[in-house]
């Protein structure tokens, strides 16, 4: 039977990561990425900066163009989205009836925008992909005020871009100060001065009824006029390929320390998995963040081959093992990324 090699399903940082790691570690075999976007695999940090900020119109900041593709003699297989796994027979199910074949399998599906589900929440952009930017930044640069409803590092972001901009913004957190999840008081009062001082009217510990075509109305009753209405309050795993081949799921697609499934043959890296971390005596964490994404990918496709250490013993290694020049080498595009880690824990 020929072989059928490490198939990753998911074109974003962990995917395009674990292409090149995968080759750096002396995986021969033949590798299949399967991504539901058009695009090559592209970097998501500068979407809620640069895409809305600068002129011209940027283009996406590619990780991987064809040639690198070509010279790391992979395979990409776009605009395909994966409906199921067939563990028994090895092979993921694509929408348009075609089947891939694995050896190894690497989920790395990310995550999706949680949506408003109060009344009108519909009408609330979400930013998760190229395309959410380009359709934000266009619609974000005709209006005059923005209402964004959540104060974590997207909703920050995007409220200080659209404040570049000239909009007048209010943003609104319903818990009692900005960044709860994750970062500490004393960094997010400096956080919050500093879009204060930016022009940002901050409605903090305020929640929120529903979305209006003209703005938001607030919970004590409130109206705030928006000409445009952005939701940045978190993302959820995109567990529901790992659901339907009934691998476990705990806050993300549940992982041992070098990304192992509940499946030995089966992998998951990136913003769609959860994992004991040794240095929180083995808590099970999920994180969102670019450098965790890369991590994990290096990890995950290492396991694979060779024995290695697991996420926490690897902070700081960087990508030191990459053989061609790509993007990956690099820090997230803007200067204004933050680098710490984005933790989605559970509550022990
Ligand atoms: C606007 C924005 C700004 C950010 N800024 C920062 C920052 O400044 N610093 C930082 O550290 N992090 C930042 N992040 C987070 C960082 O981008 C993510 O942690 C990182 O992209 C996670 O990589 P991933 O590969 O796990 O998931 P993703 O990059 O989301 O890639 C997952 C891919 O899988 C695809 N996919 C999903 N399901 C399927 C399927 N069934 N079949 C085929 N394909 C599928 C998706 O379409 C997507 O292309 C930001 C994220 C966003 C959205």
């Amino acid at each position: 039977m020929p072989d059928a090699g490490m198939v990753i399903v998911g074109g974003g940082m962990a995917g395009a990561r674990a292409i090149v790691s995968l080759r750096a570690n002396g995986w021969q075999g033949p590798i299949t990425l399967i991504s539901e976007e058009t695009l090559l695999p592209y970097d998501r940090p500068p979407l809620s900066k640069a895409m809305l900020t600068d002129e011209p119109e940027p283009q996406p900041v590619y990780l991987l163009d064809e040639s690198m593709i070509a010279s790391l003699n992979a395979t990409l297989i776009r605009s395909a989205r994966a409906t199921g796994i067939d563990r028994r027979i090895k092979a993921v199910l694509l929408e348009d009836g075609r089947t891939v074949s694995y050896d190894k399998l690497l989920i790395a599906t990310g995550a999706k925008p949680r949506k408003l589900t109060l009344p009108g929440g519909e009408l609330a952009y979400t930013l998760r992909d190229f395309v959410d930017g380009d359709h934000l930044r266009k619609h974000l640069r005709s209006s005059a005020s923005a209402a964004i409803v959540g104060g974590g590092f997207i909703g920050l972001e995007v409220a200080a871009s659209a404040r570049q901009l000239g909009c007048s913004v209010t943003l609104i957190e319903a818990q009692p100060r900005i960044l709860m999840r994750g970062v500490p008081e004393e960094i997010a009062s400096v956080v919050h001065a500093r879009h204060v001082e930016a022009g940002v009217n901050m409605e903090v510990g305020t929640g929120l009824a529903a979305v209006e075509t003209d703005g938001v109305r607030l919970a004590d009753g409130r109206k705030i006029q928006a000409d445009i209405v952005i939701a940045g309050i978190g993302a959820a795993p995109e567990t529901a390929l790992a659901g339907q081949a009934g691998l476990a799921s705990d806050n993300g697609i549940t992982c041992d320390a070098m990304l192992r499934t509940s499946d030995p043959d089966i992998f998951a890296a990136g913003d769609c998995c959860s994992f004991p971390h040794g240095l929180y005596g083995g808590k099970r964490m999920r994180l969102e963040a670019w450098r965790n994404a890369t991590d994990q990918a290096n990890i995950a496709t290492e396991t694979c081959s060779a024995g290695r250490s697991p996420i926490w013993l690897c902070r700081g290694s960087g990508p030191t093992s990459m053989t061609s020049r790509s993007r990956l080498r690099e820090a997230p595009a803007m200067a204004s990324a933050p680098s710490a880690a984005r933790p989605v824990s559970r509550p022990s």
